[in-house]
């Protein structure tokens, strides 16, 4: 008899990651499938479970082999109500009852999460911050996500909004925009479009934040100076993070952190000046080391927690 395995999918706006995996988080098989954002949303749930029996019966097994599934969705989770909220891109209506509906296709206990919080969650237990249970990740793609685990628990907070790092106001007066409402959000300086953002400030043009970094590696001032804001501001952010929950790492993620040291050394030099003494005596920054698998092996990670 072989040991059982974990389920876990991680959907996105496009496509939804689904992996079987060991109950030690070493993936057995990975694939994807499209998401189809029809219709509000409303066949994922069904294409997920067709999906998920297929590959079972592929490798000869059945959902008696399966110990659980773990789910990241694309905004903040309930894991009390197993809902889903402010999955705006998928079409999802807000409280979307993702656990009970999954439940019932799939035959197994599901336990969802927000897809970051799932990242961070990976992240901790296989990637750059294994060895401990106190990681803060910190994801600069797009937009800034974000998600911090404490004892080995994500934290959560009463409806799900726990660690929106990308919303934490580091620009208190004329900031940008952001999506969410608010003006001077991490996001809108410290991600992709927020650096490029940063470099319009100065003035200038650049296509995309990679080519903010080519310029300043070539001795730009203005974009010299963009990187050392993002930095700063990022480092501001995780400073407070860092003295509110001690952690032990810092995983830096996502397309921005591509830049590695450029960004990498300016960001630990700020996170020192920001940092309770004590609380950075052991705090480390590291590169997120699982990129796409992170969601996953996080989710998968989730599932085993809550099952055993
Ligand atoms: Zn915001």
């Amino acid at each position: 008899m072989s040991e059982k395995r974990l389920a876990a999918f991680d959907i996105g706006g496009t496509s939804i990651k689904m992996a079987f995996l060991t109950t030690e988080g070493d993936i057995i098989r990975k694939w994807s499938i499209p998401t189809d954002r029809s219709e509000a949303g409303v066949k994922i749930v069904q294409d997920i479970a067709r999906s998920f029996y297929k590959e079972l019966e592929a490798d000869g097994l059945t959902t008696v082999d399966v110990l659980a599934a773990g789910v990241g969705a694309p905004g903040p989770a309930d894991p009390e109500q197993g809902t889903i909220s402010g999955a705006v891109n998928i079409g999802w209506p807000n409280g979307y009852p993702l656990k009970k509906l999954l439940e019932e296709a799939i035959e197994l206990p599901v336990f969802i999460e927000n897809d970051a919080n799932c990242a961070a969650l990976g992240e901790m237990w296989r990637g750059a911050g294994s060895g401990t249970g106190d990681v803060v990740c910190v994801t600069l793609g797009t937009g800034v996500g974000g998600g911090v685990v404490s004892r080995g628990m994500i934290i959560t907070g009463v409806n799900g909004s726990a660690g929106e790092i990308g919303h934490i106001t580091v620009v208190p007066e004329n900031g940008f925009l952001c999506n969410c409402g608010k003006k001077g959000c991490l996001e809108t300086v410290a991600s992709a479009t927020g650096i490029v953002n940063l470099y319009k400030a100065e003035g200038k043009e650049a296509p995309d934040a990679r080519t903010v970094f080519e310029f300043a590696a070539a001795g730009d001032e203005a974009a010299k100076r963009v990187i050392d804001r993002c930095a700063f501001y990022l480092g501001l952010a995780i400073g407070n993070i860092a003295n509110t929950v001690n952690p032990a790492k810092v995983v830096v993620g996502g397309g921005v952190s591509e830049a590695g040291e450029a960004l990498l050394l300016p960001l630990e030099q700020y996170v020192k000046q920001f940092t309770f003494p004590r609380a950075m005596d052991v705090l480390s920054i590291e590169k997120a080391q699982l990129g796409n698998d992170a969601g996953v092996i996080g989710a998968a990670y989730l599932a085993k927690v809550m099952t055993v």
